[in-house]
């Protein structure tokens, strides 16, 4: 059992099933539309079809493989019946090392990591096989003939129709398996096989095994087909969802400023709510800002937005904090696992970076845009008063003169630390 366990389990970890780039997909789509039998991979989707197949191509070599040692050796016990007594070893040694080989191969497989092997693992061992049958009717006599070399050409057969080897591979097994076959069968003596019988053994398994061999080219395009459908399936599925994936990230996204609008702070929001804990939040709200647009124009107030939602954006955690543009010229920041004192401390210095900023506003105070804010922070249960209560605090600092921070004054019931 062991033997197998090792068999079937590979060393190499499982192959990433990568999909193709762009140009690649392209052509692999326009393959679908080419008819079975007309059916040609080019290069590197033919690379990708033996890399894609290659475990699934493996087990079915390796299954051929001890198939075939087993059969083979089935046959040792009645070849001391067979044989004349004084061949008997030696043609239980040839017949056993013919199994040990297909085992051997089948075992190399297991460790091999990239496709290629197979095919010349599954040539190797047929080679050796005929090599085997044909040396042994050569050296110990003809009466082993039609047991070893028939046997031998049946094994090339099914390696033939049963492995899944690159096609090039497969011409060229059927190529050696033609050419070895011809000479073992035509090499003994006329005392065993008169020349018509010869010739006859000889067209009946070459052709054969020529249409043996066309008809796995038919089965092997019908993979093509297969591997490119299945192929283009996953590329469909792969453009669906980087579409969807885009869509749901313009669906969250201010298009003006490029940072989260209303629905993702909502979304971020609920699920701060399912994780538990504190979370602070700040508000921010341009002064003056309709004097700017009043004095600069639209264009120049959308620009002001762009650069304040940057300066406040630089002044956060990142890939911590979220920063989202709720309404004209307010923003939220959202920090997760803030106390308010932590978020007084954050909104203060995004205020004082802002007024360093100096981006100009002729109607704001001392020329320059500022921003003001309200700063509240709770556990996450009782998230539904957090903007609320930052917004109250948020026109606390307007009231008392703009460009300040205001913490919202303390909640009834429990407070984030
Ligand atoms: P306060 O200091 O009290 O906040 O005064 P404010 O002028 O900033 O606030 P108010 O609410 O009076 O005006 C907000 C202005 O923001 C009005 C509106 O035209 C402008 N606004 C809203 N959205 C946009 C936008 O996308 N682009 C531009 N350029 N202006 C906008
Ligand atoms: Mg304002
Ligand atoms: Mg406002």
């Amino acid at each position: 059992m062991a033997v197998f366990a090792a068999l079937w389990s590979s060393a190499d970890p499982a192959p990433e099933r990568e999909l193709p780039d762009r140009e690649l997909a392209d052509q692999i789509v326009a393959l679908t539309k080419v008819r079975t039998r007309e059916l040609r991979l080019p290069p590197e989707i033919l690379s990708l079809y033996l890399h894609d197949t290659w475990r699934s191509r493996r087990k079915i070599n390796q299954g051929w493989m001890i198939w075939a040692a087993a059969v083979n050796a089935a046959c040792i016990v009645f070849d001391p019946f067979i044989a004349p007594p004084e061949l008997v070893p030696y043609a239980v040694a040839a017949r056993a090392s013919v199994s040990v080989a297909l085992v051997a191969a089948a075992f190399a497989m297991s460790f091999a990591s990239r496709p290629g092997i197979e095919g010349k693992l599954t040539i190797a061992v047929c080679v050796f096989a005929y090599a085997i049958a044909g040396l042994s009717c050569l050296t110990a006599g003809p009466e082993l003939l039609e047991r070893y070399v028939i046997q031998a050409i049946f094994l090339g057969g099914t390696a033939v129709m049963a492995s899944r080897i690159a096609w090039r591979d497969t011409v060229a097994l059927t190529a050696v398996a033609l050419l070895m076959q011809t000479i073992f069968l035509a090499l003994p003596p006329a005392s065993v096989l008169s020349t018509a019988e010869k010739l006859q053994a000889i067209v009946f398994f070459d052709i054969g095994l020529i249409g043996l061999a066309l008809a796995k080219g038919i089965t092997e395009q019908l993979h093509y087909r297969v591997f490119v459908l299945g192929m283009s399936d996953r590329l469909q599925l792969r453009a669906i969802a980087e579409i969807n994936g885009r869509l749901h990230a313009t669906a969250r996204t201010d298009p003006l400023t490029g940072v989260a609008n209303r629905r993702h702070f909502e979304e971020a929001l609920e699920e701060l709510r399912r994780l538990g804990g504190p979370v602070g939040l700040v508000m921010f709200d341009i002064d003056h800002f309709k004097l700017l647009n009043d004095a600069l124009g639209h264009r120049a107030g959308d620009r002001c937005l762009t650069a304040v939602a940057g300066l406040l954006k630089s002044g956060l955690r990142e890939g911590l904090d979220l920063l989202a543009r709720i309404g004209g010229e307010e923003f939220v920041a959202l920090l997760p696992g803030v106390s308010s004192a932590e978020a007084l401390q954050v909104a203060e210095r995004i205020r004082a970076a802002v007024e360093a900023r100096a981006l100009p506003n002729p109607g704001g105070i001392d020329g320059v845009v500022t921003v003001s804010a309200g700063v509240s922070a709770l556990d996450a249960d009782r998230l539904d008063r957090l903007l609320g209560r930052a917004d109250a605090a948020l026109y606390e600092a307007k009231s008392a003169g703009r460009n300040q921070v205001r913490l919202a004054r303390s909640a009834p019931g429990r407070r984030a630390a």
